[in-house]
């Protein structure tokens, strides 16, 4: 989370657990020719990954289908993750955090294997963005430029950072976010999965309200769909499902450039 955005971060004294609706939707767009988005809902156990991938023929498709395939099964096997948050807090929130951290950390090595056993998937890479959901929090992982967002009340927040250049270019002052939509650089991501054997994840939770949309999604929906148009739609929507179908639509009516994906999760 950027420093200048917190909206529940800090300790709290134990509330209630909130419950999750959670509907996520991939589609191919209008123009390529397969979809190399991937994701993944499983509300019993309150995990949810969407990952981007990139890389020639069929190998950015390959590399999110690992990565999601791959985090899910080491998050579901994962015997240190608990099916509820323990207290005090903060330690609490540290293992479920280390679990993210791991089961990425696996997604990346499990994409790098595969390339260097197949020369056709040599270079694939892909984004992702995993989050758990435990009584009333909600953690994420995240590498690259997918997405996640907060509907609180009226107020539409990013709550991750792009790990692309035009990110940093609009963080320096150089260009503006107008200018980054449109930048001959906007797809070019600084870090990824499958990348380099190490890798950096940014880590953090929010504690959830009642009333609280949260938006995990590509960028084929943000790189075409300003944000405003994407909030009031999820506002305006009281089915996640819906609210899914019409931000696809949202992208296609702008051209459909890329595949896009949303997932929503709406507390009761
Ligand atoms: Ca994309």
């Amino acid at each position: 989370m950027r420093e200048n955005q917190e909206p529940t971060t800090q300790a709290s004294q134990a509330l209630a657990p909130v419950a999750v609706r959670a509907h996520g939707l991939t589609d191919i767009g209008m123009v390529r020719k397969i979809n190399q988005d991937y994701l993944a809902v499983d509300r019993e156990r309150g995990l949810f990954v969407v990952a981007d991938g990139m890389g020639g023929h069929a190998a950015g498709d390959e590399a999110s289908t690992t990565a999601v395939e791959a985090i899910m099964r080491l998050l579901v096997h994962d015997e240190h993750l608990p099916p509820h948050l323990a207290s005090p807090l903060e330690e609490g929130a540290q293992v479920i955090i280390e679990a993210v951290i791991q089961a990425m950390e696996g997604a990346n090595r499990e994409i790098m294997q595969k390339a260097s056993d197949n020369p056709d998937f040599e270079g694939m890479g892909t984004t992702a963005i995993v989050s758990v959901h435990r009584d009333n929090a909600l953690f994420f992982g995240h590498i690259g430029d997918s997405r996640a967002y907060i509907l609180r009340g009226h107020t539409f927040q990013q709550l991750t950072e792009d790990h692309s250049v035009v990110a940093q270019l609009v963080a320096a002052g150089a260009i503006t976010p107008a200018e980054a939509r449109i930048h001959p650089y906007r797809n070019v991501i600084t870090r990824c999965l499958g990348m380099y054997q190490d890798i950096q994840v940014d880590t953090f939770y929010i504690l959830l309200e009642p009333g609280d949309r949260v938006l995990l999604c590509t960028d084929g929906l943000t790189g075409v769909v300003p944000d405003q148009d994407i909030a009031q739609a999820i506002f305006q929507e009281p089915e996640p499902e819906k609210a899914c179908r019409t931000l696809i639509d949202m992208a296609n009516e702008r051209g459909g450039a890329d595949n896009i994906t949303a997932l929503l999760l709406y507390c009761e």
